[in-house]
């Protein structure tokens, strides 16, 4: 599988390998599920009036906006319960941004928790994004998922009847 890494697999690998090999092979998580759709919520109303979603190749950035020379991207979540995953999806972003000639610097916006975080591309969230970009395309290269592994996100993860019914 040739597919080329994007942010929404970095942030699931983080998470679990499972969920990124389900992911990338376009087996459809449970779109009814609730937590599904308060994100999605969240992300189209929390930031109505300036949400630009931009699509650069393979980047879906969900708000572009400029703050003097510089862009800033930000990623909206619905909660920092992710924290580590949400960073690394936006430094994902910005690494890639870097590799077309663009430079910017990220926030993470929380907005039911009222909560901003800021993104810098340092060169060891670089060497980390690379990493992980080869770990993902070990991964899904595979022709069979991991198998599945409980984890602290399991229960509010969309494959959950997937994994575990
Ligand atoms: S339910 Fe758990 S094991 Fe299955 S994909 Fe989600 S996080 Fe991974």
């Amino acid at each position: 599988m040739s597919q080329p890494v994007i942010g929404s697999f970095v942030h699931a690998y983080l998470i679990c390998s499972r969920k990124v090999w389900l992911m990338s092979h376009q087996i459809c998580p449970d779109e009814s599920h609730e937590l599904l759709r308060i994100g999605r919520l969240v992300q189209d109303q929390a930031y109505a009036r300036e949400h630009k979603e931009v699509r650069i190749e393979h980047l879906a950035l969900d708000l572009v906006c400029r703050a003097g020379k510089n862009f800033v991207v930000a990623e909206v979540k619905k909660s920092s319960r992710a924290l580590e995953a949400a960073k690394m999806q936006l430094a994902f972003y910005l690494y890639e941004l870097k590799h077309m000639g663009i430079h910017a610097e990220g926030e993470l916006l929380f907005p039911e928790e009222k909560r901003r975080e800021s993104v810098v591309l340092t060169l060891e969230l670089e060497e980390k994004v690379e990493a992980i970009k080869q770990e993902i395309l070990q991964v899904t290269s595979q022709p069979l998922p991991p198998p599945p592994v409980r984890n602290r996100y399991c229960n509010k993860c969309a494959y959950a009847e997937f994994c575990w019914a």
